[in-house]
């Protein structure tokens, strides 16, 4: 039972901590800022409870191009990001070509149910003007 209610404690540490994000994080930067701030929370369980807000649908995750993964805090329902790869700031970007692209790429070769991933890096406009 103290258990239960320890792993509940986390869970809402690490929610917060991601919705106050700007853009999507690692699980080692969500670490250190819950450990900055006096936490007591391993990584492991930074990364688990991560993995359970994603599993649950209240976080996005996706791997940046380097390999690491990370989550950000998004609205609910199929959405794409865009990623600025020097700031990480994130837009959601909602509709586009890509649904009927994928849906009749699937159905010439027979798929049925399916499902895509597509999030798109770049350099954000603020980020371009400063270079
Ligand atoms: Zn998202
Ligand atoms: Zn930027
Ligand atoms: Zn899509």
């Amino acid at each position: 039972m103290s258990t239960t209610k320890r792993n509940t404690w986390q869970r809402e540490a690490v929610r917060a901590r991601l919705a106050e994000a700007q853009g999507f994080v690692s699980a080692q930067q969500l670490y250190s800022v819950l450990r900055d701030e006096g936490s007591t929370i391993g990584l492991a369980t930074v990364y688990r409870n991560l993995a359970q807000l994603t599993e649950a649908g209240e976080a996005d995750s996706l791997q940046s191009l380097d390999g690491e993964n990370l989550f950000r805090s998004c609205s609910t329902g199929h959405h794409h990001h865009l990623i600025c790869r020097s700031c990480g700031e994130t837009r959601e970007i909602k509709a586009s070509v890509v649904e009927e692209w994928a849906s009749r790429v699937g159905a010439e070769h027979g798929f049925s149910e399916i499902e895509h991933v597509v999030d798109l890096f770049g350099v954000c406009e603020r980020c371009r003007s400063k270079a």
